[in-house]
């Protein structure tokens, strides 16, 4: 409820984490482009089930890494949906490696789809709404690893901090056009980046026994607060990171 005439996008949104908040805002009352990079399926399915709650809505294949691909779906957006109030950056990836092993090749690839595929449709998005001069709202979907080391993962960990100052650096530059920029920091949720944890016991297990409540989270524990933060309610809330992680981030202060 609330985001009716409003119109989203949301980036990585054939699946997982960009899924979820694409219904959601749905749900609330957006129309929504579905961005994907390669599962076309998976997008248009997002897309029926928009429909089906009677919202707008069509999946635009972009890598958003490119930054001409990321300025022509914000194009594709306004040109298809009307206009563009809401920006979602959550299409991530991850290479996992030693830090001794990282590629070139690794680590420029999930730099510039986690960072720089943000910072550039950040930008894009934003020079549309200060156009239309209405305001806006942008999350960036960052995750504890924007403050939390992972060893083992580096670059990724780089990308969601460099996210978390994208945040508090853009967030400044936009707040005297009323656009509002946070960032929402997912712990383990129950995704397809996770497959290979998620699927032996074991590992289960052990990440369950380090997460305060106990449990892995979902898509829709993350879409919750994303829904929050673009609604009319979160007006006055700009520049800040909200964790949804069971508590993961207390537990690993308090070793
Ligand atoms: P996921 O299930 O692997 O889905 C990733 C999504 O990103 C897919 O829709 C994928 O599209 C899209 N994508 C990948 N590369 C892209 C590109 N270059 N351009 C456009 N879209 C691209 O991942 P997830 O778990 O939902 O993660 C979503 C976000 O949450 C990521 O930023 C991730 O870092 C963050 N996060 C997740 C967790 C977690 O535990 N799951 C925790 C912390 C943070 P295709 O399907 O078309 O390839």
């Amino acid at each position: 409820m609330g985001l009716e005439g409003q119109v989203a996008l949301v980036t990585g949104a054939s699946r997982g984490i960009g899924r979820a908040i694409a219904l959601r805002l749905a749900r609330d009352g957006a129309d929504v482009c579905v961005n994907y990079a390669r599962d076309v399926s998976g997008a248009g399915a997002v897309v029926q089930e928009i429909a089906k709650t009677g919202r707008r809505a069509f999946a635009d294949q972009a890598d958003v890494a490119v930054v001409d691909q990321a300025r022509r779906l914000v194009a594709e957006t306004v040109a298809r949906l009307g206009r563009l109030d809401i920006l979602v950056n959550n299409a991530g990836i991850e290479i996992e490696q030693p830090f001794l092993d990282v590629t070139e090749e690794a680590y420029d690839r999930v730099l510039a789809v986690n960072l720089k595929g943000a910072f550039f449709c950040a930008q894009a998005a934003a020079r549309e709404m200060v156009r239309q001069g209405q305001g806006g709202r942008i999350v960036n979907i960052s995750s504890v690893h924007e403050d939390l080391a992972m060893p083992g993962n580096s670059p990724y960990c780089l990308s969601k901090g460099g996210m978390r100052m994208l945040t508090r650096t853009v967030c400044l530059e936009l707040a005297p056009h009323q656009i509002t920029v946070n960032d929402v920091g997912p712990g383990a949720i129950r995704t397809s980046i996770n497959e290979a944890t998620l699927s032996d016991p074991a590992l289960l297990k052990r990440l369950q026994a380090r997460i305060p409540l106990g449990r892995v989270g979902c898509p829709d524990d993350v879409a919750e607060i994303v829904a929050y933060l673009v609604s009319p309610r979160a007006s006055y809330v700009t520049g800040s990171s909200y964790f949804v992680d069971g508590g993961l981030m207390r537990q690993a202060g308090s070793l």
